[in-house]
């Protein structure tokens, strides 16, 4: 390759580089060969946040990364692999059954992920109004998944009780029953709804998109109105007057009415969600908009630290294709996003132009290879009917984007 003419791009503060498992770790490794290291003189911390690195280190990489994303202000991580029971015996040198990374970081950053699909004019989604992507904000602490839950089989009596630090006590009852039942018990904190509220505010000021936060606080008198309170609170405190700066749009509305106005929609929009709502309207969203492959996702935290990522995981079943020595034909897409998405942000932190650009101009290139019909066979399966399409291996596509990628720079 000819990469002297080239004066590759300046970073001046590194990203922190996370990498991870299978094939995307493949995927990775091309990407930063064939799309970024020839163009950008790339700066990374870089950690390894493989299987076999995290149970060396006994997941301490994964702080260390985590930390050092809350430092440096961006991440780009690769996917990665959870182990299960089933990956404990893949793995015998497993020490420990090792907690999702993504989990650790989320916590760590206290952070919020948002989701978004990458659209193409050629797949057209499920939903024929949609014309823009809509991203999915789902807020990642309690509710169900911190709840507390009880199946009694005699009548009887629940009551809720709350005793304070000052001894004070509060006391109502649930519910008596005259037979078996079952019983939920579930909590938030303040500080983490405002948290998801900070995060959703600052993402939709960074993306200048229209911010949408909905609940049931019609039913949910006291717990889905906090909510509802607390956002309409962080709106008027600290960011409508932004958002009116920019034209953006904040608005609540009820869960059944959003859900409504979005099929009626064209997209465009951030969509927040309660912890539940968004775990099953983002699987709704990704799969109406076409594919896991083509779903990017975005860690914020509430003081707007970034880690990009794919949203798909490892694509096992790729792997041991691939380590059998078959090409497969593995969309890289996503993670390639989750490197433009990164390589822009730490672009406009830095006010280094150039460098925000060819995260612009690396999205641009791939576009253009899609649009000409060179794609990865996922995609080949969700054209639209007559669109010309030649299947090509996740080397091939790079290498055509890199192509592309090389006429754009030349250009400018
Ligand atoms: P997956 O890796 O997302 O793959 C599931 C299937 O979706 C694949 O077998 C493939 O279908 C299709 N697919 C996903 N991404 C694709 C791509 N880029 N190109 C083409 N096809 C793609 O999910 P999984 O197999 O359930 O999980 C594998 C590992 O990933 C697990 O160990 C899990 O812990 C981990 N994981 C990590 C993250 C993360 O780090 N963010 C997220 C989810 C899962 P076909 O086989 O039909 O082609
Ligand atoms: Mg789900």
């Amino acid at each position: 390759m000819d990469d002297k003419k080239y004066i590759k791009i300046k970073m001046t503060t590194p990203l922190v580089e996370m990498d991870g498992d299978e094939m995307t770790r493949i995927l990775w490794g091309w990407i930063k060969e064939k799309l970024i290291l020839p163009f950008v003189d790339l700066k990374t911390e870089y950690y390894d946040l493989g299987l076999l690195n995290r149970n060396a280190t006994k997941d301490q990489v994964t702080i260390d990364a985590a930390n050092a994303t809350k430092r440096l202000g961006v991440g780009v991580k690769c996917a990665t692999i959870t182990p299960n029971r089933q990956r404990m015996e893949e793995f015998p040198e497993l020490t420990e059954q090792w907690k999702s990374p993504n989990g650790t970081i989320r916590a760590i950053l206290d952070g919020t992920a948002f989701r978004a699909p990458i659209v193409l004019p050629f797949i057209r989604p499920v939903v024929s109004t949609w014309k823009a992507p809509i991203t999915v904000a789902r807020h990642a602490y309690g509710d169900v998944y911190k709840a507390v839950d009880l199946r009694t089989s005699e009548p009887g009596t629940a009551k809720f009780v709350f005793r304070g630090d000052s001894g004070a006590e509060k006391v109502c009852d649930i519910h008596t029953s005259d037979g078996p039942a079952v019983w939920l018990a579930q909590h938030n904190t303040e500080k983490s709804i405002r948290n998801f509220a900070r995060s959703c505010f600052q993402y939709a000021l960074d993306t200048k998109q229209d911010l949408w936060f909905s609940c049931k606080d019609t039913i949910s008198k006291i717990y889905d109105s906090a909510f509802k309170e607390i956002f309409q609170d962080e709106y008027q405190t600290r960011y409508q007057a932004e958002f009116e700066r920019l034209g953006l749009k904040y608005f609540y509305t009820l869960i059944d009415d959003a859900v409504a106005r979005a099929i009626r929609s064209e997209g465009g929009f951030i969509w927040a969600l309660k912890n539940y709502d968004g775990d099953v309207m983002s699987d709704m969203i990704a799969t109406a908009f076409g594919s896991l492959a083509m779903m990017t996702s975005v860690l914020v935290s509430p003081d707007g630290v970034c880690e990009f990522e794919a949203s798909h995981g490892t694509v096992t079943k790729h792997y041991y294709r691939y380590r059998d020595g078959e090409k497969t034909s593995t969309n890289p897409m996503a993670t390639i996003f989750a490197w433009s998405g990164a390589l822009r942000k730490r672009g406009q932190l830095d006010n280094l132009p150039d460098l925000a650009a060819f995260g612009d101009k690396l999205e641009s290139a791939c576009f253009q290879v899609l649009e000409s019909g060179v794609m990865t066979g996922d995609l080949s399966r969700l054209v639209e009917p007559g669109f010309p399409v030649k299947i090509v291996n996740s080397e091939e596509f790079l290498d055509a984007v890199a192509v592309k990628l090389r006429e754009l720079l030349e250009k400018a």
